[in-house]
């Protein structure tokens, strides 16, 4: 795997983080801190949290606390942010990006190719009277041409799930620069560890910790990364009592507090602690995976029983070159189609190391037919729009052996 110069003291400064920042009795991982409430020793200093002029100090753990503070600035580091807020799932995070910086009136430019439930929250948002245009983001005069003067903001997946489809990336961050937009990359596919969405402009990163940057499939979590490139200064929709200080750190405090304290999906201690654990072997554990994906994929595609592979570092993939520029290795995500789409629950059912399950990078494989179960309350019109074939497969690489893997699948598909 190639490591980019920004991204090659990645495990190190993980593996380090909790240290650095100072763990009691010189442990060497921050503890599981279960107070709900934190005492002040002076009132003068209680009157100072709340007023925003005491730093450094926890209130109330439905806000943060010192467990879920150290995961934040280690998510922080990964992704080369000037802040994190931590949630308790991805859409948590996503959820309080869209609620706390859009308004009624305000227009967002999305990606068509996205994870099933964010497509389902933005149809809740345009029912709270924001204007959705979803668009081939793979195209950025698509975005451009959809941007009106009430647009705000404009959100897109790296590798889009389930069909693999890349946003170019670097030219909607330029026009969203250009354009003063709030850019928004959904990093979870990719994660820091593949990808920074900071090279290429964006403001804000979610990445949904459930999936690979926990890692063993037993933690949810989810968090929003400040990138530092944003101007909130001019930003209308930033409220009064959060217009304080330096402008750099005003949307992440308007996300912590109309979106975190106000909406209440708050990461436990002990999750983010799991989480935690699990980020320290983030590298690792996506350059095996993202490796093995590469091989099952190669194979699959000299299938005779296999019509189409969609996997980024296949030479086949319709933005392959877009997909070794920006990326390290081509991740953990693959899907194909079946020549004939009727022998579906047949080869899925001869599989023994995949498991039947939805849900994404985990330490096992994971397979799951689209059409008839994370995409069937779309329709199949919205999933001819995503590009979602009806015999549409789609894997989640784990740690399993290469060679395993791939004599299961020779054997299901014989
Ligand atoms: C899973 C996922 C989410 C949501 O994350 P949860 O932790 O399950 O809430 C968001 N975006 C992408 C790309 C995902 O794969």
């Amino acid at each position: 795997m190639k490591s980019s110069p920004d991204n090659h003291a990645l495990t190190t400064d993980n593996v380090h983080s909790d240290r650095r920042f100072g763990v009691e009795h010189g442990g060497i991982h921050k503890p599981i801190h279960t107070s709900v409430q934190y005492g002040f020793d002076r009132v003068e200093d209680l009157i100072g949290a709340f007023q925003g002029t005491y730093k450094g100090g926890y209130q109330y753990a439905r806000q943060g606390t010192p467990t879920t503070a150290a995961l934040e600035a280690k998510i922080t580091a990964l992704e080369n942010g000037v802040g994190t807020v931590c949630f308790a799932t991805g859409m948590g995070a996503i959820s309080a990006v869209f609620l706390t910086l859009l308004r009624a009136g305000d227009h967002l430019v999305a990606s068509r190719y996205i994870f099933g439930n964010t497509n389902s929250l933005l149809g809740t948002m345009e029912g709270l009277g924001v204007a959705v245009d979803k668009v081939d983001a793979c195209s950025v005069e698509a975005v451009a041409a959809a941007i009106r003067p009430e647009t705000r903001m404009v959100f897109v997946e790296t590798i889009a799930n389930p069909r693999t489809q890349i946003a170019d990336l670097a030219g909607i961050g330029e026009l969203c620069r250009q354009r003063g937009l709030i850019f928004v990359v959904d990093n979870t596919i990719t994660s820091p560890a593949l990808f920074r969405p900071r090279a290429v402009g964006a403001s804000l990163v979610i990445n949904s910790l459930t999936k690979t940057i926990a890692g063993h499939g037993e933690a949810l979590g989810g968090a929003v990364t400040d990138t530092g490139l944003f101007d909130w200064a001019p930003y209308p929709n930033i409220f009064a009592p959060y217009r304080k200080g330096d402008p750099k750190a005003w949307g992440l405090v308007q996300i912590r507090k109309k979106g975190l304290r106000d909406t209440g999906a708050t990461l436990s201690s002990e999750q983010a602690h799991r989480i935690s654990v699990g980020s320290e072997t983030l590298a690792l554990r996506v350059q095996r995976a993202s490796s093995t994906a590469l091989a099952l994929a190669q194979w699959l595609e000299h299938h005779p029983k296999i019509d189409a592979v969609h996997y980024p570092f296949l030479p086949s993939h319709a933005q392959h070159e877009r997909a070794k520029s920006l990326f390290a290795a081509g991740s953990w995500l693959l899907s194909f189609e079946l020549s004939d789409p009727t022998t579906l629950v047949e080869v899925l059912n001869r599989l023994s190391l995949p498991i039947k399950a939805t849900g994404l990078g985990d330490t096992r494989t994971l397979i799951i037919p689209v059409a008839p179960t994370i995409f069937w309350e779309a329709g199949q019109e919205a999933r001819a729009a995503m590009g979602i074939a009806e015999g549409l497969i789609r894997l989640s690489i784990g740690l399993e052996d290469e060679a395993d893997l791939i004599a299961d699948f020779e054997r299901a598909l014989a």
